[in-house]
């Protein structure tokens, strides 16, 4: 079954709601705070910021 989330910019898969990059469960997102994840969005967020900052270093 598929979901899709009313406040997904599917443009660039960012949230209006946060004005950010949409990672299910993070602070601030509307999904129900119960929900589990396979890869927990504390994770993902700390997956998203090292790949930034390698694509900052290696653009520098
Ligand atoms: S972060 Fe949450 S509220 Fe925002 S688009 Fe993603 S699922 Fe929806």
């Amino acid at each position: 079954m598929a979901w899709e989330c009313p406040h997904l910019e599917q443009s660039d898969d960012s949230c209006r709601r946060l004005k950010q990059a949409c990672v299910p469960g993070r602070k601030g997102c509307a999904l129900p705070r119960n929900l589990k994840f396979a890869v927990p969005p504390e994770v993902r967020l700390a997956e998203m910021t090292q790949k930034n900052n390698q694509s900052k270093t290696s653009h520098e």
